[in-house]
């Protein structure tokens, strides 16, 4: 009798066996699979961020260590309208064992907002790159004045001054070294207080400024070998008619990508954004946008990885990726 349980209960066991079995080789087979699918965008690329060439606090040697650390393996510095961190980046991305994309953020006037272009793998050296970038730069000082001016009626002395000593490069003095001086000198607790009180439209500190057009800045990225990224296209108020007439004159003016992963997005805009990319065909682009330990939220390598069903934009760049 006991002899007969112990025989059933050991072929029950050795059913559940098999059927356990086949369920985890069913399971190793679909995740298998799953990951044949999504690895291709399963680059720890991070193509959008910010050094002391422009608004960023750490130089393009400090970028590249941090961003290895954490594991990224493409990368790129994208200092707004400058190209003057480029070899510097490129070289301490070597040394630290990473494959490099050169990269700017341009500033652009498109249907009187601003809008930033993300150009990734053109020549850093261009002639007519440079001296778009170099015209861009240009407004920069007599806005800085007159936002100051600004800031002194509403209270805050030496705003100037104070936002050109926190300015890496002088040539890009910027709303966010105003913004530090404000944290500085007590009068906002963090960055995001200042953009909430100052420096936007209706705010004290707002001057409206006219950028390069949309026209410019594609022809400068495409006339130098490089691919133009809609940056963060979330973060401008534009209605839905509006943010049409962008992508469609961005695709007509030959730009390619979009950054559908970055720090400025929240996951809802994810979605879609990688939807507006596959109803434009544009190809997708992942950044951090990281500009500071002590006020980015999201730092270097740390987003998740682009959709499976996208292009990623690095697929469209092998040529120009310069490799460690
Ligand atoms: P500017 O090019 O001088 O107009 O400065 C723009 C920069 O200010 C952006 O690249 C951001 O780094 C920063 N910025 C603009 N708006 C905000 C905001 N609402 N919150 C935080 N940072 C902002
Ligand atoms: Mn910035
Ligand atoms: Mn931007
Ligand atoms: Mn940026």
């Amino acid at each position: 009798m006991q002899a007969q349980r112990l025989t059933s209960d050991m072929r029950a066991a050795q059913k559940n066996a098999a059927q356990t079995q086949r369920k985890y080789q069913s399971t190793v087979t679909h995740v298998r699979a799953y990951n044949e699918i999504v690895q291709k965008n399963y680059l720890n690329a991070d193509l959008h961020c910010h050094s002391v060439v422009s608004d960023g606090t750490l130089t393009p040697e400090e970028l590249a260590q941090r961003a290895a650390a954490r594991g990224v393996e493409l990368w790129a510095l994208t200092d707004h309208d400058e190209v003057g961190g480029q070899h510097r980046a490129a070289a301490a991305a070597h040394a630290a064992g990473m494959d490099y994309l050169t990269g700017t953020e341009i500033s652009v006037s498109f249907i009187g907002s601003t809008v930033h272009i993300v150009g990734l793998g053109f020549d850093a050296d261009d002639a007519a790159l440079t001296q778009g970038l170099y015209d861009t730069r240009n407004g920069r000082g007599p806005r800085a004045r007159e936002m100051a001016r600004q800031l002194e009626l509403a209270g805050i002395a030496n705003a100037y001054e104070g936002a050109l000593r926190h300015a890496g490069n002088p040539e890009l003095i910027s709303r966010t070294h105003f913004a530090r001086f404000l944290v500085e000198t007590g009068v906002c607790s963090d960055t995001y207080e200042v953009f909430r009180r100052f420096l936007t439209e209706g705010k004290p500190g707002y001057v409206p400024h006219t950028w390069a057009s949309l026209r410019d800045a594609m022809s400068w990225i495409v006339n130098a070998g490089g691919l133009a990224v809609i940056a963060h296209p979330a973060r401008y108020d534009f209605n839905a008619n509006e943010e049409y007439a962008l992508f469609s004159e961005f695709k007509q003016l030959g730009g390619q990508g979009v950054e559908v992963i970055t720090g400025s997005h929240r996951p809802q805009e994810y979605v879609r954004y990688g939807e507006m990319a596959r109803e434009f065909g544009l190809a997708a682009s992942r950044g951090s946008d990281f500009h500071s330990p002590d006020e980015s939220q999201i730092d270097l390598g740390q987003l998740p990885f682009l959709p499976s069903q996208l292009t990623p934009v690095w697929e469209l760049l092998q040529d120009r990726i310069q490799r460690a």
